[in-house]
């Protein structure tokens, strides 16, 4: 964990959160300002600064947020509808909390996909 990172103060509980699922590996919680009806934001319990500070030790958060996004698409009953997932990495993506988060995006039809 590091000092000074919003997120992981969120995980030592530092700073509140509204939390909709939790594991040993992995904490999602809803994102205090969405761009969607469900809008929810999925990080590893373990400080990595982005997707590109990855490292192959890793490799385990990286299955345990996938799978963490479907079971929370299926407790919050978005699976069969879908959802998107978007990840920002760095400067150009516009990354504004350097902890790895998934955003997941449902409940209504999104817009113009960029890719
Ligand atoms: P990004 O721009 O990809 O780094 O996304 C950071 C996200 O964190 C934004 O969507 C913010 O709304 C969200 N965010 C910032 N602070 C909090 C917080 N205390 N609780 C929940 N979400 C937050
Ligand atoms: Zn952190």
């Amino acid at each position: 964990m590091k000092d000074d990172c919003l997120f992981c103060k969120i995980i030592k509980g530092e700073i509140p959160s509204e939390k909709v699922y939790e594991d040993e590996f992995v904490l999602a919680f809803r994102d205090i300002n969405p761009a969607a009806p469900i809008h929810i934001l999925v990080i590893p319990k373990k400080h990595i600064d982005s997707l590109a500070g990855l490292e192959n030790e890793d490799k385990e958060y990286v299955w345990k947020i996938h799978e963490a996004m479907n079971k929370i698409a299926e407790q919050e009953n978005f699976k069969e509808d879908g959802f998107r997932v978007i990840v920002n990495c760095g400067k150009d993506a516009g990354q504004e909390v350097m902890h790895l988060h998934y955003h997941l995006l449902a409940g209504q039809k999104m817009g113009d996909k960029i890719v």
